[in-house]
């Protein structure tokens, strides 16, 4: 268990979680009131330590602050802040050139990032990529092409399913608050049918779940007409909630065996952060379209649609592109990334992480009966919160739970329909010992707020 201990991936950062002031401390409160001055109060801060350096399993802030980073960004730096690859593979091309537009005239780090994506994604079929800037402009994307693909409309989402927020995939979220609120009216021929969610769902296993799921779309929407299905293989934003065993895979079959486009939004779980490549491969699913963003390129805005080259091609030359999609220093920040994660083993990293993490979570479910779940795989767990005895969520606790983590200097993150979740993203570069840390921390959180 020390094997993520003794590397920590040539940060220069000391591994250690130190508090100079309290948090935030002066320079950061200060930069907070020209945030408040400059910034629109639309754009919100959950802690507000302004961080001038970060690596490793730390975040330093402007006060000389040494935080434990337990979200990576949300999921983001999974290789690490400021991973050397990746700073290296960035500070050369960024030197050579930063823009020609891939649509104008091309460069090779495009291709060499697609072909990555179409050697690692699920399936040994002959695949095609394209890349974006974000999340939503990739799952946006893959409804444009799944559409142009199939002639046909609608599109299948699952409740307390996370897509993003441009307008089409608003329509696509599950959850109001903050995501949707005010800002309709949203995009047509979007469907929710029901998601498995086994702490939740009375004891309905996950295939009787796609059944209720299936009837649904036959019944109300007709399959037919069905472009689309997209499902997170672990949602990310709504809980962290890991499908009952056989849902996704019934989802999957459901739709191969109807013509619509299967589409796995692996935006959150994909990139090592499961302990598979993409979270698809846990069930044996292998999606018709994978979109990823987040943890592909170590923090550089990158995004991407991946799939079967029949349904990737059937779409007119000019039809999928923009401007910066692709940029030559996020590629460049893609493929030290991954080369990272191969040559790290950064899949059996996540699964130290999950090892690591899950008897000492269970052990505090015995002490702590606010615990009323826990779940998720690799570098990507939760634990859901509810009034000791009852399935109520309680999310005052946890935005307790993270308040005490923040001031003890561990930045930790929640999450969840109900707000009832809290979660652990760490980069795959944690080492042990801050690991370990963290997690005292939570148990004084837990012991201070039940006491
Ligand atoms: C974060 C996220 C998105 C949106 O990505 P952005 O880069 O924020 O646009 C979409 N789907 C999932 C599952 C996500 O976790």
């Amino acid at each position: 268990m020390t094997a993520t201990a003794d590397r920590t991936d040539a940060t220069d950062l000391p591994q250690v979680r130190r508090l100079v002031t309290e948090i935030p401390g002066p320079r950061s409160r200060a930069l907070q009131m020209r945030k408040l001055e400059a910034v629109s109060a639309g754009v919100g801060v959950m802690l507000p330590i302004y961080v001038v350096r970060a690596g490793g399993g730390v975040l330093i802030d402007a006060d000389g602050n040494s935080l434990i980073d337990m979200g990576s960004g949300i999921a983001v730096t999974t290789v690490g802040n400021a991973n050397p690859e990746v700073v290296a593979g960035v500070q050369q091309q960024v030197a050579d050139l930063t823009h020609t537009c891939f649509m104008v005239t091309p460069y090779s780090g495009y291709v060499e990032v697609c072909e990555a994506l179409n050697r690692l994604t699920p399936g040994d079929h002959e695949k095609r990529s394209a890349l974006f800037n974000s999340g939503a402009e990739a799952v946006e994307n893959a409804v444009k092409i799944a559409r142009a693909y199939t002639k046909r409309q609608a599109v299948v989402v699952v409740e307390h399913g996370y897509h993003g927020r441009t307008n089409l995939t608003m329509a696509l979220t599950a959850k109001n608050m903050p995501y949707k609120q005010s800002f309709g009216p949203f995009a047509p021929e979007v469907y929710r049918v029901p998601t498995s969610y086994p702490f939740r769902d009375r004891g309905l296993k996950g295939p009787e779940m796609a059944q209720i799921a299936i009837t649904r779309i036959e019944k109300e929407i007709g399959a037919t007409n069905v472009a689309a299905i997209i499902i997170e293989p672990i949602q990310g934003e709504g809980g962290f909630i890991v499908p009952g065993d056989g849902y996704f895979k019934a989802m999957a079959d459901f739709a191969q065996a109807n013509g619509i486009v299967f589409v796995a939004d692996e935006i959150q779980s994909g990139f090592c952060r499961t302990g598979d490549w993409f979270a698809s491969e846990y069930e044996d699913v292998v999606p018709d379209l994978i979109t990823t963003a987040k943890g592909i390129a170590g923090g550089m805005p990158l995004a991407a649609v991946t799939g079967r080259a029949e349904i990737m091609d059937s779409v007119h030359a000019g039809g999928l592109g923009g401007t910066y999609g692709g940029n030559p220093v996020a590629c460049a920040a893609a493929l030290g990334s991954i080369r990272w994660m191969e040559e790290n083993d950064a899949n059996a990293r996540a699964k130290q992480i999950e090892a690591l993490m899950m008897p000492r979570l269970k052990a505090m479910a015995e002490r702590y009966p606010a615990i009323g779940d826990i779940r998720g795989r690799g570098a990507m767990i939760a634990i859901e919160l509810v009034k000791p005895g009852t399935m109520d969520p309680d999310a005052d606790l946890a935005a307790a739970l993270n308040k005490h983590c923040h001031a003890n200097g561990v930045v930790t993150l929640t999450t969840g329909t109900y707000g009832n979740v809290f979660r652990f993203l760490p980069p795959l570069t944690m080492p042990v010992p801050l690991l370990e840390e963290a997690l005292g921390v939570l148990d004084q959180a837990f012991e201070d707020a039940t006491r």
